[in-house]
């Protein structure tokens, strides 16, 4: 359920319809508008009288929300959403980021050189996995802490704000010490407690979607996130399952329209795992900024032949900059931009 307060609800109306929720045992979430003030209120609503409140002073509207997400729907927050990202990058605003870098950091010579690389064709945010989920047990697995010393210092030089994904709630501290956004992968969308724990980590939650996830199951796991006190989830696009194999996964680029219509929550792409295929990369990047996409997030490595994970998707320097400048262009064209880079 939602409390739409009045235009003119005073602070001290507001704070008593929220000590009434709380007096019921009821959590309430604040979202102040560009014209109203909402209250989200989670929990089990049987033990709230609605007509109540829609008496109570301040009160415009008392809206039951029919979807199993709450402070994730756009009900609960008509406006977009824009999620600062360090001091480089806001995602949700006007401007399309790119975030780029290899699947995993290898070495310091790897991660510097595609950080400067990147940052100079407009890059805001440098990825690179620390910590890998890899399919198979023999594969490469990260550098771990040693790789989130490499990727702050390369971020930082080139003044690019950094994410990197979590795969336990262990790894949570020393990940949100060096990151300034977090990675949940397609693989753990569904670990309710990391992503509760995520909740209370005081950096933002980057939220692939599940293989095999519906949006809906996508945004009730935002929901967890945003439940536990944490309002800044960026929510990304990245393949699901399909009978297709021609491509690593199909890319669902509906899930942009539809996740906007739905939350407010900003959504981007990741092309790279959705094909899986360096040659598909750049047209589905195109379509994702095309599509309405907050942003894009895209694999690049110095030489991706020799990369120690997802090579095959990995683009050269040259082939990204060339995607980065074709992006620009359809963002200018849509009415938003993407950085020119130095
Ligand atoms: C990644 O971004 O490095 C990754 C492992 O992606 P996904 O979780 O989407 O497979
Ligand atoms: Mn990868």
């Amino acid at each position: 359920m939602i409390i739409v307060c009045e235009t003119k609800a005073s602070e001290a109306q507001i704070a008593a319809i929220q000590q009434k929720i709380r007096e019921a045992g009821l959590a309430v979430h604040r979202s102040d508008g560009v014209e109203h003030t909402v209250l989200g209120v989670v929990g089990d609503r049987s033990r709230l009288d609605m007509q109540a409140f829609a008496l109570m002073p301040g009160v415009r509207d008392v809206v039951p929300v029919s979807t199993p997400y709450k402070l994730a729907s756009r009900e609960f927050h008509p406006e977009d959403t824009a999620v600062q990202v360090g001091e480089a990058a806001a995602v949700g605003g006007p401007e399309v980021a790119v975030i780029a870098g290899p699947c995993a950091v290898e070495s310091e010579q790897q991660i510097e050189a595609t950080a400067e690389f990147v940052a100079r064709c407009g890059a805001r945010i440098l990825r690179g996995g620390a910590f890998k989920p890899r399919s198979s047990p023999y594969s490469y697995q990260g550098l771990g802490v040693e790789g989130l010393a490499l990727l702050r210092r390369a971020a930082d030089r080139h003044g690019l704000a950094l994410v990197t994904e979590v795969m336990t709630i262990e790894q949570i501290g020393p990940v949100a010490e060096s990151a300034d956004l977090i990675q949940v992968g397609a693989r753990n969308m569904q670990n309710y407690p990391l992503l509760t724990a995520l909740g209370r980590c005081g950096k933002p939650v980057l939220l692939k979607r599940g293989m095999s996830a519906t949006i809906q199951e996508w945004l009730m796991s935002a929901e967890y996130i945003l439940a536990a006190g944490n309002a800044r989830v960026i929510l990304c696009e990245r393949g699901i399952r399909t009978f297709e194999t021609a491509t690593r996964n199909t890319l669902d680029l509906s899930a942009v329209p539809v996740v906007k219509h739905l939350s407010h929550l900003p959504v981007i792409v990741d092309p790279s795992h959705g094909v899986g295929n360096r040659r598909f990369v750049a047209p589905m990047a195109r379509a994702a900024v095309a599509a309405g996409a907050d942003g894009i997030m895209v694999e690049v490595h110095p030489d991706p032949d020799r990369a120690l994970s997802d090579g095959p998707q990995s683009l050269t320097f040259e082939e990204f900059s060339a995607l980065v400048n074709r992006c620009r262009i359809i963002a200018t064209t849509i009415g938003r931009r993407l950085d020119k880079g130095k």
